[in-house]
């Protein structure tokens, strides 16, 4: 941490890493800047990093959301050790900035936690400086420690508007919240816009794992293996059917019967009386402030400013990446490639689709695979495969650099492409390696 810290020029001032052993306590660290910071004043960090892990994560989202977060000014000035003067400019604030609203219930107790344990050093650091320097607070987190950075920040908000309502060297607050979960209602979310920025990368699970969200992929899920049963019992009805007409001498009782047996197998071990999933009706979470999401076009990672409705936000898509995405290494990477990208010189080429339509004679439209490796001519299908004309199952991709659709086979180097931003090594086809001109740098 000190060592991350110095990197920064930042200096650790205390933490309690060392000293935590239980799973749901938050570990912390303030640092604080060993210069000017270049806005003129100093600059105090408080990271926060949870030991939660994804089943105390999801036990935290199920439990129902708390309706009195953020809590009064007073409770938070006995949090802080200090108390809050409250004059007219700050409740007037306090009528816009803090709604009654609610919160994941399962974090306000650690939000108060952090505000006990690290409030009042905070507020110190923050009123004791020379005549007239500005402290800037920034708070920090990832995963659960993003929804609490953003919480605790929340709280000091109130607290500070309260303390330094009429002073020139009010200290400014910001919070990074890397890859939260959903944490507090739509208006207390969106007050926190001018402090708050929560960042999501791509398909990451956590920031869409909301009560709603797992519901309704539980339902998907219901429906789906629903589906699946009813195809197999229709199967076996064509099937017997067929074998009934063909062989008059089985009767129609042992079709059914067959049909029987098969259900009971199938549905061995389920509960009838279970409630896979309930109706009661749950009370909405949002991730908090300014929401910027990094996504991939075309390879790159770009990052734009989304709304918290933004659908693909709001439910699970089960992908690949899900997890991955979550991992603070690939939000890392993502973001210092999405800084690259913004100022590399060429953009990348469009990339060839895995399909393209065509119109037939008869002017339908119908979609036809693009079915060749453009550097060894195979075919991508099963078919080749049965023919016994390619011995592996080719699968498709776009090359990074030419955008056209290659084979695994043909492109297994991957390679850092300076012109399009790309910092990190990415998969190109054999054409383009020969060639070498992916290294240019414009
Ligand atoms: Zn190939
Ligand atoms: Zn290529």
């Amino acid at each position: 941490m000190q060592r991350l810290g110095e990197l920064q020029e930042l200096r650790l001032i205390f933490t309690n890493a060392e000293t935590q052993s239980g799973a749901g306590d938050v570990r912390y660290a303030v640092l604080g800047s060993i210069g000017e910071v270049s806005s003129g004043g100093r600059e105090v960090v408080l990271a926060l990093h949870s030991c939660q892990t994804l089943e105390s994560l999801v036990e935290d989202l199920h439990a129902p959301p708390t309706t009195s977060f953020p809590p009064s000014p007073d409770f938070i000035g006995t949090c802080l050790g200090i108390s809050l003067p409250l004059s007219s400019t700050t409740s007037t604030e306090h009528t816009d900035a803090q709604p009654q609203g609610h919160a994941c219930n399962g974090l306000v107790t650690r939000v108060y936690q952090i505000l006990r344990e690290v409030g009042p050093a905070l507020v110190r650091l923050a009123s004791g400086t020379g005549e007239g320097e500005r402290v800037r607070i920034t708070v920090v987190g990832h995963s659960v420690a993003g929804s609490l950075a953003a919480m605790v920040t929340l709280c000091l908000r109130i607290a500070f508007s309260s303390l330094f309502s009429l002073s020139l060297t009010a200290p400014t607050l910001r919070c990074f919240s890397f890859s939260p979960s959903a944490c507090l209602d739509a208006s207390t979310a969106d007050a926190l816009r001018p402090c708050v920025t929560t960042i999501v990368l791509h398909d990451d699970l956590v920031p869409r794992l909301t009560p709603q969200s797992t519901r309704r992929l539980l339902r998907e899920i219901a429906l789906f293996r629903e589906t699946v049963f009813r195809q197999r019992q229709q199967n076996w009805s064509a099937v017997l059917s067929r074998w009934s007409s063909v062989s008059p001498s089985l009767s129609p009782s042992q079709p059914l019967l067959l049909e029987d047996r098969e259900r009971g197998r199938t549905r061995e071990g389920d509960d009838e009386t279970a409630v896979m999933v309930e109706d009661a009706e749950l009370t909405p979470l949002w991730l908090p402030g300014k929401i910027l999401h990094i996504y991939s076009h075309r390879g790159q990672w770009l990052v734009a400013e989304v709304s918290r409705t933004l659908s693909t936000l709001r439910r699970i898509e089960v992908q690949g990446n899900m997890l991955d995405d979550h991992r603070g290494g690939s939000l890392l990477h993502a973001l210092l490639e999405a800084r690259a990208v913004r100022r590399a010189p060429v953009a990348p080429p469009m990339w060839e689709a895995f399909t393209t339509s065509e119109r037939d004679g008869d002017s339908s439209v119908r979609e036809k695979d693009n079915e060749r490796c453009t550097c060894c001519k195979e075919s991508f299908s099963w078919h080749a495969t049965y023919r016994g004309d390619v011995k592996d199952y080719r699968e498709r991709y776009n090359c990074h650099h030419c955008g056209l659709l290659v084979c695994g086979l043909c492109s297994t180097n991957q390679r850092t492409i300076p012109k399009y931003g790309m910092i990190f090594p990415r998969r190109i086809c054999d054409q383009c390696e020969l060639k070498g001109d992916y290294a240019a740098l414009c």
